[in-house]
């Protein structure tokens, strides 16, 4: 009887204030956002980071209308989906880079709000903090990658600025229509991040 009750005041506990609980667990998150985030049912504030940058739902397509990318410019053969005008225009890219001896290679292009989910809670039961995951990591509707126009280039990591592959693009992907999401630029919200490139011309 008395766990029933128990239970009971926990579940209205936990139902009347889900952000409070997240803010006061965690309390490097903002005890207010303008959104948050359901993750195995507990609620997180999202960094301020995110706030106005939640995609349309017009823009967040869906995965059917999407074709392949080739094999020989995905990592390991990875089946990577995008819209038509992008991989035409990605296909194209590549084959001018090749022309420098610089191979454009992509590990990622769409990902849906559910594999944006997923990435979120793998990170969280890996031990990492909600903070850090909730800040490097788009929430769901919030990712680009929904949009089936960006792509991450390989090495999709930190040393990626250290490349040959970052110095083309920054002198030539403007040309075939790409541009870099996440800029090294100390006014921006958003960690660097310069292996993710979208495909921005209409
Ligand atoms: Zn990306």
């Amino acid at each position: 009887m008395y766990i029933r009750q128990a239970v009971i005041i926990l579940v209205v506990a936990v139902l009347a204030a889900p952000a409070v609980f997240a803010a006061a667990e965690y309390d490097s998150l903002p005890a207010t956002s303008c959104d948050s985030v359901l993750v195995d049912s507990t609620w997180y504030m999202l960094p301020t980071q995110w706030c106005g940058w939640k995609l349309d739902s017009a823009d967040v397509v869906d995965g059917i209308t999407l074709v392949r990318l080739p094999d020989s410019l995905t990592y390991e053969e990875y089946r990577i989906y995008v819209t038509r005008e992008t991989r035409e225009a990605f296909v194209k890219m590549a084959a001018a880079a090749a022309k420098d001896s610089v191979k454009l290679i992509t590990d990622s292009g769409f990902r849906s709000p559910g594999f944006q989910m997923r990435i979120i809670k793998r990170r969280l039961k890996e031990g990492q903090k909600p903070t850090r995951v909730l800040r490097e990591v788009a929430p769901p509707g919030y990712s680009q990658h929904h949009t089936g126009r960006a792509l991450d280039l390989v090495p999709s990591e930190a040393r990626f600025a250290h490349t040959k592959i970052y110095e083309w693009l920054q002198q030539h992907a403007a040309e075939f229509g790409f541009e870099q999401s996440y800029p090294d630029d100390s006014d921006s919200p958003f960690p660097w991040e310069s292996w993710h490139w979208m495909y921005v011309a209409k």
